[in-house]
């Protein structure tokens, strides 16, 4: 389950509003980040994106391969 609470980048202050702290009015974030999953459902589509933007030097049959896998 997502967590409700958010934390005050400024002060630290634990809140439940979305949007500012309610003690100083500086910006609030989840204070856990995303846990690590090894079922990354996001990792096909990341390598996906790096692939096509050239991101991923990898060589010509490589890069093929790669996508075939990926995207059947
Ligand atoms: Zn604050």
């Amino acid at each position: 389950m997502r967590s409700l609470l958010r934390r005050c980048a400024n002060c630290g202050a634990y809140t439940l509003s979305k949007e500012r702290c309610p003690r100083c009015g500086g910006p609030v974030r989840v204070p856990h980040p995303p846990k690590y999953s090894p079922e990354d459902k996001y990792q096909k589509y990341r390598i996906l994106q790096k692939l096509a933007t050239g991101q991923l030097p990898v060589r010509e049959d490589t890069r093929e391969k790669i996508l075939k896998d990926l995207t059947t």
